[in-house]
């Protein structure tokens, strides 16, 4: 495995930053400093330093899965099907888990990780990042529903949601939008819609930040991030 990537999975920032960092000598392969960010390791063999310290190797892993509807987003459940038992045995032993929740019934995009301060930093309310979803909407979703999730709808408990944005894409007798909140209570798009008296009959997540859906994913297919939109991630 490259050295660059390795520091980068590790935590030890960005490509761009692990690239300074190995060309101001700080990085150590079995106590030679290495400069060059395509230098490979094997971190089973090889011991590897920054500044000195040892780097304990975890592989980590990072997954864009299209989920499938009937799948909860969980690592075990007592009755049903979870998102990582769709994943190969090799990516599955690497123990990751979903990056915040969908519902059963939702699809779409969702980071399987094992990296936890990544998906701490998604999750975290401070960060405000952005989700979008597709939605199917019984009933004519209209001007005033945008303004009323512009300035915040009041949910079934009483909490008022943060602004949010909402676009028609067309609407009849049924609706399709987008929605990008920028928090995840629990169901909190289908009680969106509750509170404007509307239903969702259909969702799907497109984005999470800077991360959107492959187009190319079906449902229940997943791949690895790319390097960028790893980087672009953090
Ligand atoms: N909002 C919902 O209501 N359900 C989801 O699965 C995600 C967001």
């Amino acid at each position: 495995m490259r050295i660059d990537k390795l520091l980068a999975n590790m935590g030890y920032g960005s490509r761009k930053e692990v690239k300074d960092l190995l060309k101001k000598g700080n990085v150590r392969c079995d106590d030679k400093v290495v400069k060059s960010p395509q230098v490979h390791v094997d971190p089973g063999k090889n011991i590897i330093t920054v500044f000195g310290e040892t780097v304990e190797y975890k592989e980590a892993v990072y997954l864009m899965m299209n989920k499938p509807p009937g799948y909860v987003s969980a690592t075990e459940d007592q009755r049903d099907l979870t998102v990582v038992d769709l994943l190969e045995p090799e990516d599955a032993v690497l123990n990751p888990f979903p990056v915040g929740r969908l519902d059963k019934d939702t699809e779409g995009l969702l980071l399987i990780t094992n990296d936890g301060k990544l998906a701490h930093q998604l999750l975290s309310p401070k960060r405000h990042v952005g989700k979008t979803y597709f939605a199917i909407i019984e009933g004519r979703v209209t001007e005033e529903d945008i303004e009323a999730f512009q300035k915040g709808v009041p949910l079934d408990d009483g909490y008022v949601t943060q602004p949010a944005d909402l676009k028609i894409m067309s609407h009849g007798e049924t609706s399709e939008i987008e929605l990008t909140i920028t928090e995840g209570k629990f169901h909190q798009v289908k009680r969106m819609f509750e509170s404007v008296g509307k239903r969702v009959t259909y969702l799907k997540r497109l984005s999470m930040g800077s991360l959107k859906l492959d187009p190319d994913l079906q449902t229940g297919e997943y791949r690895e991030l790319t390097d960028q939109e790893l980087e672009q991630l953090q």
